[in-house]
């Protein structure tokens, strides 16, 4: 077999279809196509003004310099005391370590954990990038549906999957995809489960502001000391504080983790930006209000997303309950489809070609026959981009008795 230029595991690789969905929306909008994309998975709001200006004062006031690999002692230390006030659990400042976007905390954490063969329980529907990484670090993501068919697994589900390999849990609550969100009970089970199998669980807690109605988010390093021992906890200043781009992620870890992360991030990109920790440091200890403020606007648009989508028929929602995003299940309207769309992938091209409209299919997830669709964008766009997809879709199905046309 005659070697590549590119590694085998690097080959293997899969572009994150979120964001190429994305950049397909922003090349139409470009050739001035009316576009409504539903694909976005960061906040459409500004950085608030209080964070932007304490980002400058940095910049003024010198923060120009590496700085101490894990962070700087005042970030990690307001992290420390967020997670304690917010989430009940507590870790010393040597227990976090701050880094490029929570994307890259995962990184370390699964690198930190893994060996070759080692298996990673994966529930469905997962965010793209989390078998990716398990891959690159030499393990196999073992995936587990939930017997019920909907967004969540339980103790007998992971049972089925769990081996002498298993090695790591995933919890990723509020979800994205399907905005669901563990109840206290649910992770009270999912944590005497991955004491039992001497696991650990990588909880990535980046949606964690973001809940609706009565769900409330529970941190599984909560629920007691022989978890916690097993937890590294993900989160960040990404998506609570629409501040995607500034890369600012932390996780939270047992110290002999901690530490080992601390030390793999020493040998790759060393300290997160100087200047992005003085903005996140102003965001964990400033005024709470503007975060507020955008948690109740997404509120207002997952009522009008789950509202709208109700009245189309054959589209069936649970209702989200944090996150931003919608999951619905599009399965009877791919069975009665036409146009060569057989799938959700299909759909998504059929959907983009006739309506303008980016959704992302649920294959990219892990889930056949879904649609993810973000609400991280403006009321009159939701409503603009739901009316093409209900009549795309009714196209659609007049279409189902002909022969199939495009997509062979
Ligand atoms: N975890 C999940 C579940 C996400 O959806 C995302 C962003 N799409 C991240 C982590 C990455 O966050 P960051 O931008 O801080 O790297």
């Amino acid at each position: 077999m005659t070697r590549g230029r590119v590694s085998s595991r690097v080959s293997a690789l899969k572009p994150s279809e979120t964001m190429a969905l994305s950049a397909r929306a922003r090349a139409l909008r470009a050739k001035g196509e009316k576009v409504v994309s539903f694909a976005a998975g960061e906040p459409d709001f500004d950085t608030p003004k209080h964070i932007q200006e304490a980002a400058v004062e940095a910049i003024r006031g010198g923060h120009h310099r590496y700085t101490e690999v894990a962070g700087v002692a005042p970030l990690r230390a307001a992290i420390a005391a967020k997670l304690e006030r917010d989430n009940g659990v507590r870790y010393s400042t040597q227990e976090v370590v701050v880094s490029n976007g929570a994307k890259h905390s995962i990184w370390n954490a699964l690198f930190t954990l893994l060996e070759p063969g080692d298996e990673v329980l994966c529930p469905v529907p997962y965010w793209v990038t989390f078998p990716e990484i398990v891959r690159l670090a030499g393990a196999t993501p073992v995936f587990v549906r939930p017997e019920d068919g909907g967004a969540k697994v339980t103790v007998a589900d992971l049972k089925r999957a769990a081996t002498p390999r298993s090695r790591v849990l995933i919890l990723n609550s509020p979800n994205n995809p399907s905005g669901a969100v563990y109840d206290p009970a649910e992770i009270e089970r999912l944590a005497a489960f991955v004491v039992e199998h001497d696991l650990f669980v990588l909880s990535d807690e980046i949606y964690e502001q973001l809940v609706y109605g009565e769900a409330r988010h529970v941190s599984i390093a909560s629920i007691g000391e022989e978890v916690r021992r097993r937890t590294v906890l993900i989160n960040g200043v990404s998506k609570t504080w629409a501040m995607t781009g500034w890369r600012i992620g932390y996780a939270a870890a047992p110290l002999d983790i901690a530490e080992a992360m601390e030390r793999l991030q020493g040998q790759s990109t060393s300290n997160a930006a100087a200047v992005s920790q003085q903005a996140a440091l102003c965001a964990l200890t400033g005024d709470v209000a503007p975060a507020r403020e955008m948690r109740a606007r997404f509120a207002a648009r997952r009522d009008l997303v789950v509202e709208r989508l109700a009245r189309i028929p054959g589209v069936r929602l649970t209702p989200p309950e944090g996150a931003f995003y919608a999951f619905p299940d599009v399965s009877e309207r791919i069975a009665a489809a036409g146009h060569g769309v057989r799938d959700s992938a299909g759909l998504c091209d059929y959907l983009i070609d006739e309506a303008k409209v980016v959704c992302v299919p649920g294959s990219a997830f892990g889930m056949e026959g879904r649609l993810r669709i973000s609400y991280a964008v403006g009321e009159r766009d939701i409503v603009e981009g739901l009316d093409r997809l209900e009549a795309a879709l009714d196209r659609l199905s007049a279409q189902g008795s002909v022969p199939a046309s495009r997509g062979e």
